[in-house]
C-alpha cells in the first residue's frame, strides 16, 4: 500500500487516501476519491508516502483520471506560492485554475463517470517501422514508383510533412495527409503505415509565417527584449498607443513557436482583444487557442486536458485564469496591456493578480515574460527604474501616425460663455462636425453605462438606492427601470417621489445612453453605435458594433472604458472626454493613476492613420496636474508626481495593502466581531492597521459588509506579515459568537 496526499478543490487542508502500487498513481494525477459520506471529487496527488500515518480510517483512491499527470512540478510549486502568497489553501487554487469538467464531482461514481470528459482526440499516421529511415523510404520508393506512382508519392509526402510538423517519432496529424480513406486503408493492409489516436495537435503554418517588416525603433525594442529574456530578466514595454507593440509581440511568438516552444498571451478581457485575437490569427492561422470565461465549459475542459498532453509549440490567447494551463517549461508569457485592472481577481480566492503571478512563474517555470503597455503600472515602472526588469521604451508612434493633440475645455467656462449644449462643450461639438464632415469618424467616452447615475427629488432629496446594496440606483432608459450595478436589482422608474410625493424627480449626471441620446439629436444625420456593458452582452453584439465601426458604417462611438482598450481603428480623428472629473475624484488612492491610464488609452484610439486625431477633454478643473499631464502625454511626469505621493502616504509600490473583508448578516455581530479582529492586530501591527471601516458597498445581497486594512511597507517581510495576521485571525475562529462571521482576505488588494 502507498499513501497518497490528496489536493481536493474546497477551502480545506490536503488529505490522505491509500492506494495499491497497481494503480500506477504519479505525482500530479488527478484522481477520485470519496470525501465526506456522499460526495465523490477529483482530486491531485501532491505527494506520495509508503509510511502509513496514523490516521483511524484512510480511505482508497478509487480511479485514476486521464493518461498523463494533470500537473507539472513546476506548476504544483506554483500553486503553492500562490496559496501562501495569497493566503488561501491549495485546494482554492486548484478550484480556479482547473476548469470544471477537467475535475469533476459527483454524489455518486456513475453520476461523476458520465461527467468526466476526455481531452480531444485524433487519428495520427505515420510510416511503418520498416520505412522509417531516409535511405529504406528511398529504396522502396525506388522500387516500387513504376507499378505504384501513387502509392510511392504518398508514402513520401507523409514523410515529407513528418519533416515540416518537426514530428519526432514521426506521427502527424491524418487529416494534413491529402489521401481517401481507402488509399490509406490500403497502406495500413500492407504494412507501409501505422495509425494511432493521439491528442489534437495546432499545427497550420509550420513555421514559415510572414511576418511585418519591424521599423528601426521596433527593431531596436525587439533586440532589447530579447537581450533580456537571454538573461533571463523580465521585460517591460513601454510603447505609446499606435508605436506597433503587437508587431514586436508576433516576432517574439514567431521565435518561440519556431523552437517548438509554448506561448501565452495574457490580455485583460476576451471580449475587448477580437481584434487582436484576429490579428494573431492572421498570422498564425489556425494555431491561436483562445480561452475566456465564455467558452462553453467542455471547449475549457477539453482545452486544459488537451493542452496538459500536448507535446509544445502551443499558442494561448486568453484572459487570467490562462495562466493555469498547462505549459512546457521556457514558455514565452506575454501580458498585454499590463497595468489593466481586470488582471487582478477581486471577487473570489485566490485573489491573484495574474501580471505579478507571471512574473513569479518565469522564476518557476523558467519562462520568458514580457509586461506590455502604454501606460504601465506604477508598480511594474517602480521594478524597472529599479532595474529588476528591463525597460524598453517605444516613443513614437509607427510610421506617419503621430501622437494626437489634446485640448483641454473648461466646462465651468463654457456653461458661464454659453458655449455648452447639454452635456457637450462647444469645442467637442465643433471637432465632432470637423471630424463628421471630412467623412472621419468619432469616439464618445464617458465612464458609465446607463442613462443617468441616479435620479433624485428636488424638493427632499431622495433618490432610490438598491434595498440590498445600499448604493443609488442606475436610471436605464432602454428598460425604463432603476438598476442596482452591483447586484443587479431592478424597480421601476418612480415619477412621483415616494417620500414626499411631489413630481420633482429628475436625472442627475448622465452615462453612456444618454449621451448616445443626445449626440443623436444634435447630429440627426450621423449613424451613432454604443459599446457598454448593456449593449455588449454577447460576444456577437460586441463584435457587431465593432465591425460595423471598423467598417465606417457608423460615424460616433459612444462607450464605457470598454473603449480603452486596445483598438485599432483606422478611422477615428476626435476623442471626447466627456467627463474628466469623475475620473480625477473616485476615493481611491489609484484615482490619479487610473485617470491617467484611462484618459491616454482612449485618446491614443485617435488619429492612428494619416490624419492626426485631436482629444477633447471636458473638465472643470482644467489646472489638474493629471490633465496636464494627459495634455502633454508625458508618462514620466505623472509616475515621478504619483510616486512621491505613494511613498509619503505609505501605499504601493511602497507597500503591501492587505485588505480583511468581513461580512454578516447580524449588523450589531459584524461589528463587534470587527473591533475584536481590529485589537488583535493592533496588538500585532499597530499604527498599520486602518478601521474597521464600513466597505465601499456597505451592504451586498442581504449582508452588511466592513473592512480592515492594512498597510505593510516595503522593506518588511511580507512572510512574517502572513504570519501576524495568521494568528490575529484566530480570535474570529476561536470565538463560538464569531464563527459565522465571513472574513476574506485580499493581499495586494487595490
Ligand atoms: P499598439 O498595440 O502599440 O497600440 P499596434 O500594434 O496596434 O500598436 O499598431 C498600430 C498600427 O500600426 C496598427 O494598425 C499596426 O498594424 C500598424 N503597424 C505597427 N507596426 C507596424 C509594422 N512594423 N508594419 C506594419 N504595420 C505596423
Ligand atoms: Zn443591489
Amino acid at each position: 500500500m502507498l499513501y497518497a496526499q490528496v489536493v481536493l478543490p474546497l477551502a480545506q487542508p490536503m488529505y490522505t487516501f491509500s492506494f495499491d502500487e497497481g494503480l500506477a498513481v504519479g505525482v500530479g494525477d488527478a484522481v477520485v476519491v470519496q470525501f465526506g459520506s456522499s460526495r465523490f471529487y477529483t482530486g491531485i496527488v501532491w505527494s506520495i508516502s509508503p509510511t502509513k500515518p496514523d490516521y483511524p480510517r484512510i480511505k482508497p483512491i478509487l480511479r485514476k483520471l486521464y493518461s498523463a499527470p494533470l500537473l507539472s512540478t513546476e506548476a504544483q510549486r506554483l500553486w503553492e506560492w500562490m496559496a501562501e502568497y495569497y493566503m488561501c489553501t491549495i485546494g482554492e487554487v486548484m478550484r480556479m485554475a482547473l476548469p470544471s469538467l477537467a475535475k469533476p464531482s459527483a454524489s455518486s461514481l456513475a453520476e461523476l463517470d458520465e461527467r468526466s470528459i476526455e481531452p480531444p482526440m485524433e487519428s495520427f499516421v505515420a510510416l511503418g517501422e520498416a520505412l522509417r529511415t531516409e535511405e529504406a523510404l528511398a529504396e522502396y520508393v525506388a522500387s516500387h514508383e513504376r507499378r505504384a506512382p501513387r502509392r510511392t508519392r504518398l508514402l513520401d509526402s507523409i514523410a515529407l510533412l513528418a519533416l515540416e510538423c518537426r514530428s519526432e517519432d514521426g506521427f502527424v496529424p491524418r487529416r494534413l495527409v491529402d489521401a481517401t480513406a481507402e488509399q490509406l486503408a490500403d497502406l495500413r493492409r500492407r504494412g507501409l503505415i501505422v495509425a494511432e489516436q493521439r491528442v489534437v495537435t495546432r499545427d497550420g503554418g509550420g513555421d514559415k509565417f510572414l511576418l511585418p517588416v519591424l521599423s528601426d525603433a521596433q527593431h531596436r525594442a525587439l533586440q532589447s527584449i530579447r537581450a533580456a529574456h537571454d538573461e533571463g530578466r523580465v521585460a517591460l514595454l513601454h510603447g505609446v498607443t499606435g508605436s506597433g507593440k503587437t508587431e514586436i509581440y508576433i516576432h517574439l511568438i514567431a521565435e518561440q513557436l519556431a523552437r517548438g516552444g509554448d506561448v501565452l498571451v495574457l490580455v485583460p478581457e476576451i471580449v475587448i482583444t477580437s481584434q487582436l485575437i484576429e490579428r494573431l490569427e492572421r498570422i498564425f492561422e489556425g494555431r491561436t487557442t483562445t480561452y475566456h470565461s465564455r467558452l462553453t465549459p467542455l471547449r475549457r475542459g477539453q482545452t486544459f486536458l488537451r493542452l496538459a498532453l500536448s507535446c509544445g509549440g502551443e499558442l494561448v490567447v486568453g484572459v487570467r485564469s490562462s495562466l493555469f494551463l498547462p505549459l512546457h517549461r521556457g514558455a514565452l508569457v506575454i501580458v498585454d496591456e499590463e497595468h489593466d485592472p481586470s488582471y487582478k481577481q477581486s471577487d473570489m480566492q485566490p485573489r491573484y493578480n495574474a501580471r505579478d503571478v507571471a512574473v513569479v512563474m518565469g522564476k518557476m517555470l523558467g519562462a520568458r515574460v514580457l509586461l506590455g503597455s502604454a501606460t504601465p503600472a506604477l508598480e511594474s515602472y517602480v521594478n524597472a527604474l529599479k532595474g529588476k526588469y528591463a525597460y524598453v521604451e517605444l516613443t513614437e508612434r509607427w510610421g506617419p501616425s503621430i501622437l494626437p493633440e489634446v485640448v483641454v475645455s473648461d466646462t465651468i467656462r463654457a456653461v458661464k460663455r454659453g458655449e455648452r449644449k447639454t452635456h457637450f462643450n462647444f469645442d467637442l461639438l465643433r471637432l465632432v462636425r470637423s471630424s463628421l464632415e471630412a467623412g472621419q469618424q468619432a469616439i464618445l467616452f464617458q465612464n458609465r453605462r446607463g442613462y443617468a447615475p441616479y435620479i433624485q427629488c428636488r424638493t427632499c432629496g431622495y433618490s432610490p438606492r438598491c434595498p440590498h446594496c445600499n448604493v443609488t440606483l442606475t436610471e436605464h432608459r432602454t428598460t425604463r427601470r432603476m438598476e442596482c450595478h452591483y447586484c443587479g436589482y431592478t424597480m421601476e422608474r418612480p415619477t412621483v417621489c415616494p417620500n414626499c410625493e411631489t413630481q420633482d424627480i429628475t436625472t442627475m449626471g448622465f452615462g453612456t445612453e444618454k449621451v448616445e441620446e443626445e449626440i443623436t439629436r444634435l447630429f440627426p444625420e450621423a449613424r451613432v453605435e454604443r459599446l457598454d456593458g448593456d449593449t455588449s452582452t454577447s460576444e456577437r453584439a460586441f463584435k457587431r458594433i465593432v465591425t460595423r465601426f471598423e467598417r465606417g458604417e457608423a460615424d460616433i462611438l459612444v462607450g464605457t472604458q470598454i473603449l480603452t482598450k486596445g483598438f485599432d481603428f483606422g478611422g477615428v480623428t476626435t476623442v471626447g472626454i466627456l467627463n474628466a472629473d469623475n475620473l480625477l475624484s473616485t476615493p481611491d488612492f489609484r484615482a490619479s493613476e487610473r485617470a491617467f491610464q484611462l484618459m491616454m488609452q482612449v485618446a491614443g484610439r485617435a488619429g492612428r492613420r494619416n490624419d492626426r486625431g485631436r482629444v477633447v477633454i471636458q473638465t472643470s478643473q482644467p489646472k489638474h496636474p493629471v490633465i496636464r499631464y494627459v495634455a502633454s502625454g508625458d508618462y514620466h511626469a505623472m509616475a515621478r508626481a504619483e510616486l512621491h505621493e505613494r511613498e509619503t502616504f505609505c501605499y504601493p509600490p511602497y507597500a503591501h495593502l492587505i485588505r480583511l473583508l468581513l461580512s454578516h448578516e447580524d449588523y450589531a455581530l459584524l461589528r463587534y466581531a470587527s473591533h475584536a479582529l481590529a485589537e488583535a492586530l493592533r496588538k500585532r501591527f499597530g499604527a498599520r492597521v486602518m478601521g474597521p471601516v464600513s466597505a465601499t458597498v456597505e451592504m451586498l445581497r442581504g449582508e452588511h459588509r466592513s473592512e480592515i486594512m492594512l498597510k505593510i511597507e516595503s522593506g518588511a517581510s511580507l512572510a512574517k506579515a502572513r504570519r501576524l495576521l495568521r494568528e490575529a485571525m484566530t480570535v474570529l475562529e476561536d470565538d463560538a459568537k464569531y464563527k459565522s462571521v465571513k472574513l476574506k482576505v485580499d493581499v495586494d488588494a487595490s
